[in-house]
């Protein structure tokens, strides 16, 4: 009985195996699983830095406040719209972007530098669904709807579109909610101010959404901190994990000279007019 048992198991784990070998068999030749992998991953995503307050390409104006785009996923996304409208579309058209392309706004917390473009990109493209924390003033969200957007209150964490995923709204005091993009390689953070503290984001989208954390980019709002706690701050992003960043904005020099220092040549400089693609971060 115990002898038959034990052939029969023989035999599930040698069909098991044939099955797996077969699967591989396919996915190398068969068009269909390659098709499909490559459908599960946002290798084509790149990051296109809109609205910095640090220079990167020529030609390009700079101001205070911070504004990206995440392209090539299933939906165009405009994270933050910096401070000042006419800016942010000028720098737009100069790299080739029409507001028309944009599918979906998230705005990362409240602040002007990071809301204040808004109001002009709607009036060329209001065909949008803005993505705020919920806290935000009732007086926002009803300016947002007068114009014709479509007004998503996040809280908790969701998901975007495929692959692309909110952090939903975290802090205290200045409530602020972070993108999220899945890829093969981890999880890629990007931050509008990170009042929550950048650390405690990472931290948490590590946690929630059960990925390593890959790429970092944005603002770290570490303008006002010292040295040992920027020292604390690179230890703990190597700690988690985190394989490349890109401070930007609000990070301060200080700290971009640091991580710049620490992580070579998996710093990565971001500033106006970056784009950042997957080819970068490899
Ligand atoms: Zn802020
Ligand atoms: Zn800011």
């Amino acid at each position: 009985m115990r002898k038959g048992r034990l052939i029969s198991a023989c035999l599930l784990g040698v069909i098991i195996m044939c099955i797996s070998g077969l699967d591989v068999l396919f996915a190398e030749n068969g068009p269909k699983v390659v098709e499909d992998r490559l459908s599960s991953r946002a290798d084509d995503m790149r990051i296109v830095v809109v609205y910095d307050n640090n220079p990167y390409k020529a030609g390009l104006e700079t101001a205070w406040g911070f504004s990206c785009l995440v392209m090539g996923t299933e939906k165009t996304i405009l994270f933050d719209t910096g401070g000042d409208g006419r800016l942010l579309l000028d720098n737009m058209k100069r790299l080739g972007v029409a507001p028309e392309q944009v599918d979906v706004v998230v705005l990362s917390h409240i602040h002007g530098d990071h809301t204040g473009g808004l109001h002009d990109f709607l009036e060329k493209n209001h065909d949008v669904s803005v993505y705020l924390p919920k806290s935000f003033p009732e007086r926002f969200k009803k300016d947002v709807k007068a114009q014709g957007a479509k007004v998503v209150e996040v809280e908790q964490p969701l998901e975007i579109c495929k692959h692309v995923y909110s952090t939903g709204e975290l802090g205290t005091w200045i409530k602020e909610q972070s993108l999220v993009v899945r890829t093969d390689m981890g999880l890629i953070v990007i931050t509008g101010c990170a009042h929550p503290g950048i650390v405690e984001i990472v931290n948490y989208a590590k946690g929630r959404f059960e990925d390593d954390v890959y790429f970092v980019m944005g603002g770290f709002h570490l303008g006002g901190a010292g040295r040992s706690e920027l020292e604390k701050i690179v230890l703990s992003f190597k700690k988690l994990g985190v394989q490349y960043v890109g401070p930007c904005h609000c990070s301060g020099d200080p700290a971009r000279k640091l991580f710049r220092v620490k992580y070579r040549k998996n710093f990565v400089d971001v500033g106006v007019g970056r784009t950042v693609t997957m080819q970068d971060l490899k």
